[in-house]
């Protein structure tokens, strides 16, 4: 079977937890358990699991976000732990050889990162989608993804935003102007 891998994106308390600097709050949530069972259900078939995880300094005057939001997901802060089950799923499995974690520090998990080498490397061509915000990170990150000729395939109740709106708008967005498969 051809490797896989599945994106877990900027799941971390400050866009998920209650108190988190930049929460998409009870609809992020709400996607836990989900993405749990996927982590697992690729690891045990073989594929990889990735996750990509927004990095910021306080303060950053060079940054572009450091207008448009609150800090978030700081250097060595709780805010950038993984939220809830995924800490722990991370603890327990951050060892394993398919498993990768790395900065980012854009919206798209391929901006700045070795993303695509990584995945070239291993001779990965499909990507799982899931995570947060989908219609921000989960967008620039899939739209990446097209544009390097990856098939993607996202999950409805393994992405959330704050925002039903922008939920509903990117799910067809993916599917309709990207070719992904929604399951
Ligand atoms: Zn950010």
């Amino acid at each position: 079977m051809t490797k896989q891998a599945l994106l877990i994106i900027d799941y971390t308390n400050d866009f998920v937890a209650e108190e988190g600097a930049l929460t998409a709050g009870k609809p992020a949530q709400n996607i836990e358990t989900r993405i749990i069972e996927l982590a697992d259900q690729f690891l045990n078939n073989d594929h990889w699991v990735i996750l990509p995880t927004d990095l910021h300094q306080q303060n950053d005057p060079y940054h572009p976000e450091s207008k448009l939001f609150p800090a978030h997901n700081l250097a060595n802060s709780w805010g950038r732990q993984f939220y809830g089950e995924l800490q722990r799923w991370y603890d327990h499995h951050q060892h394993h050889d398919h498993v990768y974690a790395y900065a980012k520090n854009r919206y798209s998990a391929f901006a700045n990162t070795n993303l695509d080498n990584f995945l070239r490397e291993r001779d990965i061509h499909t990507l799982h989608l899931t995570g947060v915000c989908t219609d921000i990170c989960v967008l620039h990150t899939a739209i990446s993804a097209y544009h390097l000729n990856y098939d993607l395939v996202i999950y409805q109740d393994g992405v959330a935003t704050f925002n039903p709106e922008g939920q509903r708008w990117a799910l067809a967005h993916f599917q309709h102007s990207l070719g992904a498969k929604i399951i």
